[in-house]
């Protein structure tokens, strides 16, 4: 059998990949990863003389020096280890070393922070309870709602410690959700048509959608018969105790951010903030889907239940929004995704439960996932928000657009591979 040579340019370094073309697929991912002396978490593109991405595998098309395909590195470290003892002692102690943080909160950062391409995976902890704080002073809430500063630092550090350390879900993610739904607020300008409160039940709600998320659906959760199914009788497990956790940590009186808030201020908080963290159970997607298509040629600011349902819609759209960020933080966090799936399947198979299709790694490849996911989730959902705010099609319609055609691309070229 004869040896393949690939020749291509890795930061315009010429490199050559040889293998056999009966090597394991995973061998072959090997070779470029060294010669391009990226991490095992790190995205590697190939590109052939077209520009297009084409897959790596024995199958790889051989070529010369003169026709050299171009490979990229993406680093994925979105994934990073938890705060060192030492500075998780310090903010225990300490909350006033979040100031001492290095990050500089300049006004050109609280610009970018209202945008969806903030590129929100290069910050550390620390300096995601600074933004995260910033995001509060600017919507004015420490003002109207008569918010402790400590109290807040104290909250988002409670916030913080009940994220675990897997995959996807972990408090970078809720940090997204967060800055995508502050981003959202902004441009479509609810501060001029919503009260200060329920945008105070809609950041809030991001900040806690997923607290102490286990890294196991629902389904999982439900057929392994864990202790959150039995709790919540299987009733949207996960997003009960989000929300659970969510009032455990408001409980304690030092990181309670409502404590000065009226009785009736707090109840209204506490429905508002149930609503949004239930609505993010993505079974119910198609329910809240539709009961937002209904009111919306009569959508009334107004109205109670158009503005609940309108609630919901948002930090569902900010849940998922992923695919609306720039190619190079959305890809790596598909790809904490996927491994937070495929973990999942992993252990349905070993203890023998049913095996979620979309989280099977003997199924699933990446665009296949992504393709459909776009196409009959996502694309419906942000159509209709930004029916109601035309201004959002260019900020979160248009990047998805790019993102599907990406995928396409590379469902394709893996497909055309199959063939050969
Ligand atoms: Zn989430």
């Amino acid at each position: 059998m004869a040896t393949r040579i690939i020749y291509f340019t890795v930061n315009g370094r010429p490199e050559k990949a040889e293998f056999l073309p009966d090597c394991p697929a995973q061998d072959v991912k090997d070779l470029f990863r060294v010669a391009a002396e990226a991490g095992p978490h790190d995205i590697l593109k190939l590109y052939n003389t077209n520009g297009s991405i084409i897959n790596i595998s024995p199958h790889l098309e051989p070529n010369n020096p003169h026709a050299c395909y171009k490979l990229e590195v993406v680093a994925a470290d979105c994934n990073r280890k938890p705060l060192g003892e030492e500075l998780t002692v310090a903010l225990g102690f300490d909350l006033s070393s979040m100031e001492k943080s290095t990050l500089e909160v300049t006004d050109e950062v609280r610009q970018y922070l209202k945008t969806p391409t903030f590129d929100n995976w290069q910050w550390e902890d620390t300096e995601i309870m600074v933004l995260l704080q910033v995001m509060y002073t600017d919507l004015d809430f420490i003002s109207t709602f008569n918010i402790e500063v400590e109290v807040l630092q104290q909250f988002l550090y409670e916030v913080y410690r009940r994220y675990n350390n897997i995959p996807f879900h972990n408090f970078k993610h809720c940090f997204c959700v967060t800055q995508m739904m502050y981003g959202l607020i902004w441009l479509t300008d609810l501060r001029t048509k919503m009260e200060s409160i329920d945008l105070l039940i809609m950041l809030t709600s991001a900040v806690c959608h997923d607290l102490d998320h286990t890294g196991y659906n629902n389904a999982y959760q439900i057929n392994a018969r864990t202790e959150l199914a039995l709790r919540y009788n299987d009733i949207s497990p996960l997003e009960n105790h989000h929300c659970a956790v969510a009032f455990e940590i408001l409980e304690k009186k030092e990181s309670n951010i409502f404590r000065n808030l009226t009785t009736e201020q707090y109840k209204r908080i506490r429905e508002g903030m149930i609503k949004c963290i239930l609505a993010t159970d993505m079974t119910r997607h198609n329910e809240i889907l539709n009961k937002f298509k209904s009111i919306l040629s009569s959508f009334d600011f107004g109205n109670k239940d158009h503005k609940d349902v309108l609630m919901m819609i948002m930090i569902k759209v900010s849940d998922i929004s992923n695919e609306a960020r720039p190619m190079d933080v959305a890809e790596p966090w598909l790809d904490c995704l996927l491994q937070e799936f495929f973990n999942q399947s992993d252990m349905e198979k070993l203890e023998g439960l049913p095996v979620t299709p979309f989280m099977d790694r003997d199924k699933v490849t990446k665009p296949s996932s992504q393709t459909g996911f776009i196409r009959f989730v996502l694309f419906p959902l942000f159509i209709e928000l930004a029916n109601l705010f035309p201004c959002l099609e260019q900020h979160i319609i248009d990047p998805v657009r790019k993102a599907l055609d990406y995928y396409t691309e590379m469902e394709k070229a893996l497909d055309k591979e199959k063939q050969t």
